[in-house]
């Protein structure tokens, strides 16, 4: 095999940790010395440190990105008999947040260009039982903040930022997190911002709502007594060894980021007509946590990669409403996100992905759409 035509992965993980690996045991030797497994200083300095990083107030970590929003729901006293407004085009994690709090999940159709969430679609769901709208920041793009916001100030709902794809992302100017009531994040070691193992965080400018989700998440313990419960909660923490892992990956995220963003604009200036990128909205400062694009013989292309030692991915092939356990909440067809789910593609992406490596998943695709 000539260097030219060597196997792009989907997402080059060992390449992003590798170069940490000294820190990382380091931070890893420091925690066993102290032994403050949970709740160690590793965990405050992170929720500091991320909290800035979003232009936000407060930041709680907790056990992964899921756990996150189903806090953040819990927090505002979102249950049985509210209903939350999600994309039909996200990770199914969304609605399940959604469905663990009681709450019912109202599936509402995404935009062609972005595929992110409709805000007239989400406008028209509102109904008397809506509590909520969970904006998806998906693929490292974030939703049109300014327009979602319209709509919640008008019927007085909660936004809630599902930010899992798009640590450092902006709207206007505005960093994911920063913008909603409140924002979920996930390090699941493929995000943006990745830890060694689980782990999420919830991040908020609402000091209050952070500290009853710091306590929900611990058991609901009562600010002054280990013995005493004034909430009902549950565990869901982010442990020191993950938070020390994260404080050395946040110093990167930026750079990492551009790497992505430079991958990005050559996968536009190299692709082949036939295969077309899913669109930035002008006001959106994209972190590519994915990069997905449409085509109209997936099958065909998705062989060729395979065959040519390319990774691929698909984001996500089943719309929300139309999966087997959400069977509950199917209403009307909603066309755009039911088409989308058919054609998309997600092309190989990391921070790390060099300038041979797009222009040979370039070639492959020219080849295979010819
Ligand atoms: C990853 C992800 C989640 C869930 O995060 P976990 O840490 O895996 O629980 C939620 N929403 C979206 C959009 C995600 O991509």
């Amino acid at each position: 095999m000539t260097a030219a035509n060597q196997p792009v992965p989907f997402l080059d993980l060992a390449g992003v940790n590798g170069a940490l690996r000294g820190d990382f045991e380091l931070a890893y030797a420091e925690v066993l010395e102290h032994g403050r497994f949970i709740n160690g200083p590793e965990v405050a300095r992170f929720e500091t440190e991320f909290a800035d990083y979003c232009q936000a107030a407060a930041c709680v970590g907790v056990g992964n990105g899921t756990d996150a929003l189903e806090l953040i729901l819990a927090g505002l006293g979102i249950g049985p008999g509210d209903e939350v407004i999600v994309p039909a085009n996200t990770f199914i994690a969304t609605a399940e947040a959604v469905c663990y709090v009681g709450a019912r999940p109202r599936f509402v159709d995404v935009l062609p260009d972005t595929l992110l969430l409709d805000p007239d679609a989400a406008d028209a769901a509102v109904n008397k039982n809506t509590a909520a709208i969970i904006g998806v920041h998906l693929f490292g793009q974030m939703v049109d903040t300014e327009r979602l916001l319209r709509v919640t100030a008008k019927h007085g709902l909660a936004f809630i930022e599902d930010a899992a794809q798009a640590h450092g992302a902006r709207f206007a100017g505005q960093r994911a997190g920063g913008v909603g009531v409140a924002a979920g994040f996930s390090f699941y070691p493929g995000k943006n911002l990745g830890a060694l193992g689980d782990g999420g965080a919830v991040v908020t400018q609402d000091a209050e709502l952070a500290d009853k989700i710091r306590r929900l998440a611990d058991h609901g313990r009562s600010a002054d007594s280990r013995f005493h419960h004034d909430l009902r909660g549950r565990n869901s923490r982010l442990d020191s060894v993950q938070a020390g892992a994260l404080s050395l990956k946040l110093r990167g995220l930026d750079q990492g980021n551009k790497g992505r963003v430079r991958a990005w604009e050559q996968y536009l200036a190299e692709l082949p007509e036939q295969v077309r990128p899913v669109t930035r909205h002008a006001k959106a400062e994209a972190v590519y946590h994915l990069a997905v694009v449409e085509v109209d013989n997936r099958e065909k292309v998705c062989a060729g990669l395979t065959e040519a030692g390319i990774g691929w991915g698909l984001h996500y092939p089943v719309p929300c409403h139309l999966d087997a356990a959400y069977g509950d909440y199917r209403a009307e067809s909603l066309p755009v996100a039911e088409r989308a789910a058919e054609r998309i593609l997600s092309l190989p992406m990391s921070p790390t992905l060099s300038e041979r490596q797009v222009a040979r998943v370039c070639e492959v695709l020219r080849s295979v759409t010819e």
